[in-house]
């Protein structure tokens, strides 16, 4: 895999350990000044002049979500420079299709930034089995918060694992490793059978990892033949992430035999 632009910032910077990753040095490094602020109505924004520029970060923000939002200014200011930008909640870290591209390029940056691959994939790949304990591990190595690192940890391909986020009113949004081929594609909505269910309509906030029918999450009839180990937290709002894990050694080798299909 080629380093991406903020990989590059990085290696120059020295950086060898998540621990090192500082997005208030990156923003030095690249001539920003950054401000923490109580801003009404956004989570960050970004305003240029030449060759500097100054972003204030809304200061009433868990650490993480601060990280994030300066990241993401940062990526406005590499892809985007000459525009100011006011990014709004739903625009830094949010999943909705309809988000302009812009958006979606300074989230890619922020996630490389903060979570680069030369240091992400080496702790991924060390979990055996993925759990949103462990994933919660990685976003406290990492200073992220849980649902990026969740979904950065199905980006790196690490195991063949899916996160789906189901609201009151169906899914939301879902992620899926690579070698998950396209045809699993999970159910609209969620199966009353599933795990995931009960932490959405019931009051419990989470369900631990337990096997259960591929086919409440998948509609393909061959769903019938395995099993999928489902584990499903609240994340506020009227809320669930589930990660879905297939461990199924047949499923598996059904899914590496048709890949590439
Ligand atoms: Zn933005």
């Amino acid at each position: 895999m080629s380093l991406t632009a903020s990989e590059v910032l990085l290696q120059e910077l020295g950086v060898t350990d998540p621990e090192e990753i500082d997005a208030e040095a990156v923003a030095w490094h690249v001539g920003i000044t950054v401000k923490y602020r109580s801003l009404d109505g956004c989570e960050a924004r970004i305003l240029g002049y030449g060759n500097k520029a100054v972003v204030t970060v809304h200061s009433d923000r868990p650490e993480p979500r601060q990280r994030f939002s300066l990241a993401h200014e940062l990526g406005h200011w590499h892809h985007h420079r000459g525009r100011a930008f006011i990014c709004r909640s739903e625009e830094i870290g949010g999943q909705g299709v309809k988000r302009p591209e812009v958006e979606k390029v300074a989230d890619a940056y922020a996630a490389n930034l903060l979570m680069p691959w030369y240091l992400f994939s080496p702790q991924a790949l060390a979990i055996k089995r993925p759990t949103f304990g462990e994933i919660r591990n990685l976003a406290s190595i990492f200073k992220t918060s849980f649902t990026a690192t969740a979904i950065r940890y199905v980006e790196s391909n690490a195991s063949p694992v899916m996160i789906v986020c189901h609201g009151r009113n169906g899914r939301k949004w879902f992620k899926r490793s690579r070698d998950i081929p396209e045809r699993w594609f999970p159910r609209d909505d969620l199966d009353a059978d599933s795990y995931a269910f009960d932490v959405l309509f019931g009051d419990r906030g989470e369900h631990a990892p337990a096997l259960i029918d591929a086919s409440a999450w998948f509609n393909r009839h061959e769903a019938d033949r395995y099993e999928v180990r489902e584990q499903t937290i609240s994340i506020g709002s009227g809320e669930i992430l589930t990660l879905l894990h297939i461990s199924d050694e047949e499923m598996l080798a059904e899914i590496s035999n048709q890949k590439g299909w």
